[in-house]
């Protein structure tokens, strides 16, 4: 979805990066370009000069004019930026409330609000399987979901929920013809709770504009069944038409968050990228595919790498710094002198790794230099791998832990039931550590220079 930007982007900052200093000039003409691809990118006038306007006093402050690396400041304060944009962190569903839990959907009609209602409801029945990881948060319990469509003008609206609810295995509210929206919605909430479901998605009736009738409707039901969480579902594909709409139903209701729907389509990013800045409210969910399994959480960072082709490792360096603490490296360091790096040090480090996201930050413990992060962030692993691995940690024992060499095959497959993985996945982890081990004895024995050398470096 964010080629194209992502591709202008690159070019100006490939231009600063190729400089040693940067004047003032130079920083203005590249952040004249960045306005102009992100106008390209359809995101909003608006939130383009805010944008502008707050990266620019950074971009030409003293630090960066003075650093060695001025370019790469100025990408670091864009990507920053571009970070905070789009909301700065994952944005959860707040499911915290009595059961049933109600879940109101909104958006046009064709907006994708019904399949985006089975993506969810499938995803919370789910329970931490699967992907849970990803995902995390709210969707890290397994819970009781029932879906009803209040949708009782497109004809067959009622029926498509019923069948995507057979297809995840959700239940829906059994239909009886000729009810109004308000009798539905009664109706769902009485069986919601007689038959203990700890969450209730409603899925509401669209239409192909906004007008006075539907937001009356909408805003009826939900007076009536007062929503922990009310979803507008926006369709990335139709760009500002889908913030302007959003910003409609902001107005009106209270819109707790934003599912983007068709991200996986080849929109210009402009209804993502300005979505939080217009709304005020977290693009909490996306989905990309028409399957009931394509939806993700959305990751502000993640999509401000990708746009920035942060394969750029400034930023998770500069990060690694804040998140570690410099006792811990310490620490660290003597145990890696001593070549004592144990699974409890792994899994500290995984669980560091993991606010940090990436694996550059470790190495940057280690007495090594740039070229050492460069090439362990190619090796970059997600967030769900790194919690699969902690819970292998957290399935040995404490002396498996500081002596894995005495894990067999018996052990290792207790600890793969344990941790909910396969024995393989045992194995890759233990065979990590055990490289480790031999890097960080490498790096011992050959200094720092020697360890350049032997990454190519
Ligand atoms: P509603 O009228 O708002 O309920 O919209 P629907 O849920 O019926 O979706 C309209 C169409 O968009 C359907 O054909 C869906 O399969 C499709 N759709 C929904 N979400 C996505 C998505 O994230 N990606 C893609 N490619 N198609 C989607």
């Amino acid at each position: 979805m964010f080629e194209g930007l992502s591709k202008r982007l690159g070019d100006v900052f490939d231009k600063l990066r190729g400089r040693g200093a940067l004047s003032e000039a130079d920083v203005d003409a590249a952040l004249r370009e960045v306005r102009t691809a992100l106008l390209e990118a359809d995101v909003a006038l608006p939130v383009v000069r805010q944008f502008i306007d707050g990266v620019r006093p950074k971009a030409i402050g003293a630090d960066v004019i003075r650093s060695v690396t001025p370019g790469q400041m100025v990408v670091k304060i864009v990507n920053d930026h571009l970070v905070e944009m789009l909301g700065g962190t994952v944005a959860d569903l707040d499911l915290n409330a009595i059961p049933p839990v109600v879940i109101l959907m909104v958006g046009l009609q064709g907006s994708g609000k019904t399949t985006s209602s089975a993506k969810i409801g499938y995803r919370l029945s789910q329970g931490p399987q699967g992907m849970a990881a990803e995902f995390g948060g709210s969707f890290s319990v397994k819970r009781k979901v029932m879906m009803a469509s209040l949708d009782t003008r497109r004809p067959a609206a009622q029926q498509q929920l019923k069948i995507l609810g057979e297809q995840t295995g959700v239940p829906t509210l059994p239909i009886v013809p000729l009810e109004m929206p308000l009798a539905i919605t009664r109706r769902a909430l009485e069986t919601a709770r007689r038959e203990g479901f700890d969450v209730l998605i409603l899925d509401t009736a669209g239409r192909l504009s906004i007008d006075e009738e539907l937001m009356k409707e909408v805003a009826d039901i939900s007076a009536l069944s007062k929503p922990q969480e009310t979803l507008l579902v926006a369709d990335a594909m139709t760009g500002q038409d889908a913030v302007n709409v959003a910003k409609a139903f902001n107005d009106r209701l209270t819109v707790t968050g934003i599912v983007l729907t068709r991200v996986d389509g080849d929109a210009r990013g402009g209804a993502a990228l300005s979505m939080r800045a217009v709304t005020g409210r977290p693009v909490k969910l996306i989905g990309v595919g028409e399957k009931f399994d394509a939806l993700e959480p959305f990751h502000p960072d993640r999509i401000a790498s990708r746009i920035l082709g942060m394969g750029d490792i400034v930023s998770l360096v500069e990060r690694a710094a804040e998140t570690i603490e410099k006792e811990d490296a310490e620490k660290l360091a003597a145990k890696v002198r001593k070549g004592q790096f144990d699974m409890d040090d792994l899994l500290s480090q995984l669980r560091q790794l993991r606010k940090m996201g990436g694996l550059s930050g470790l190495m940057g413990m280690l007495p090594g230099a740039m070229q050492a992060k460069a090439a362990m962030s190619k090796a970059k692993i997600d967030e769900g791998q790194l919690k699969r691995q902690e819970a292998v940690i957290l399935a040995m024992t404490p002396k498996e832990r500081r002596n894995p060499d005495i894990i067999h095959a018996s052990r290792k497959k207790r600890i793969a039931k344990g941790s909910g993985v396969q024995v393989q996945d045992v194995n890759k982890l233990l065979k990590q550590h055990a490289d480790m081990l031999k890097m960080m004895k490498r790096v011992n024995k050959l200094g720092e220079k020697g360890f350049m050398r032997s990454l190519g470096g």
